[in-house]
């Protein structure tokens, strides 16, 4: 049986490199190496320097590039060092079209880090196409979509953007931190590049920091190789090898917290004292059937509003359980306060724009009991 067509479950097991052909150890060895000796120096080794290359780090890349369907994946040191070296592809006097609610660390980079170099950001609503045609000038280089949107979860219909763009001869990229190949894949819907902030889902645990990113086309590929090799933004061979050990899991712990997020999601819209919940596979979400064409879940991210940001504190100072921090997608659960967090960089009034109220919470539910989670919640908003 190929590679191909095992299931996705199978693929995060048996991706390839994960039995060491050396030694037959169960898992990838860590390579702790600079560089690497030239026993000849007319055939000099497969890898002769870590930044140019790892076979710890190779096998993480070989195993995103299995688990996304692409050519040849890449590890970064984050996800924002992922983002920026992509960008890298483009030039000064470029133009990008990009979603929006964009991560907050992506929005400071464009806004106030590229446009330095003269590359030039247009943010669009992106579950319009007519807004993102409308973005198009004669420098638009590529299209930047992340979705669902962070963190009032808006869905884009990547294969539209992705025809669209392949049409007007621009580059696609998605940032699927959200998602993991595990529900999304985005090369498959004719994507060129695929992003992840390693950090969340994949590694799982709270406790690395990556990015990856994954190309769809040999050229891109070659590209982004040199790229890497040429900012120096690999990752590491320890926090790769603890990567592709989160990684394992990946299957298992979405499948749970996607199960408890749909309970989350239903019960805070139960409540009155609740405003908005945003949560793609609620009913009346309108990007549901969107959502439901291109993945194959809803995730574990539920956001909602409590009202006030008078009441999104106190109930931030009372629940017990979740961890209160930036970031997502672990074990435990996460609560985040994006007004006062991951969106502090952005200014109010486009905070406001873009419905990131000052009640606002995102929680990224992990794999406690769903009904502790509840009743962690219920205590806590019941005093606020
Ligand atoms: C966290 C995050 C990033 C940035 O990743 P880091 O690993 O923190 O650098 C980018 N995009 C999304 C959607 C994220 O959630």
């Amino acid at each position: 049986m190929s590679g191909q067509e095992r299931k996705f479950d199978t693929k995060l097991l048996h991706f390839g490199t994960e039995v060491d052909e050396a030694t037959g150890a169960s898992s990838v060895p860590i390579y702790q190496a600079s560089t690497f000796h030239h026993h000849d120096i007319f055939n000099p080794p497969v890898h002769d320097y870590s930044r140019s290359g790892n076979p710890t780090r190779q096998a993480l890349e070989d195993y995103i590039a299995v688990l996304e369907g692409g050519v040849r994946g890449f590890a970064y040191s984050t996800g924002m060092s992922a983002i920026s070296s992509t960008f890298m592809l483009l030039s000064a006097g470029d133009h990008i079209i990009v979603t929006e609610d964009v991560y907050g660390g992506t929005y400071r980079l464009l806004t106030t880090i590229l446009s330095r170099m003269n590359i030039e950001t247009t943010f669009v609503d992106m579950t319009d196409l007519d807004a993102v045609k409308a973005a198009l000038k004669p420098n638009t280089k590529a299209v930047y979509m992340e979705t669902p949107s962070n963190p009032t979860l808006k869905i884009t219909d990547i294969g539209a953007v992705a025809e669209w763009a392949k049409e007007k001869g621009l580059l696609s990229i998605v940032d699927n931190t959200f998602m993991t190949p595990y529900y999304q894949r985005p090369l498959e819907l004719g994507v060129d590049i695929v992003l992840h902030s390693a950090t969340k889902f994949l590694g799982g645990h709270s406790d690395v920091l990556a990015g990856l990113a994954v190309a769809g086309s040999e050229e891109l590929a070659k590209q982004l190789k040199y790229l890497q090799n040429g900012l120096g933004t690999v990752l590491g061979a320890q926090d790769s090898w603890l990567l592709m050990r989160g990684m394992k899991t990946l299957a298992a712990r979405m499948a749970h917290s996607e199960i408890s997020a749909r309970k989350l999601a239903d019960w805070l819209s139960s409540r009155d004292d609740i405003g908005a919940v945003y949560y793609p596979g609620l009913p009346e979400h309108p990007g549901r059937e969107v959502q439901e064409k291109q993945s194959t879940g809803y995730g574990a991210v539920v956001s909602f509003d409590v009202g006030s940001g008078e009441r999104a504190k106190q109930l931030l100072s009372r629940v017990k359980l979740p961890l209160v921090a930036v970031s997502l997608g672990a074990v435990e659960s996460i609560l985040s306060y994006p007004a006062m967090m991951s969106h502090a960089s952005m200014p109010a009034e486009v905070r406001a724009e873009r419905g990131i109220t000052d009640g606002l919470l995102r929680f990224s539910v992990g794999l406690e009991d769903i009904d502790d989670l509840i009743a962690d919640l219920e205590q806590a908003l019941q005093n606020s």
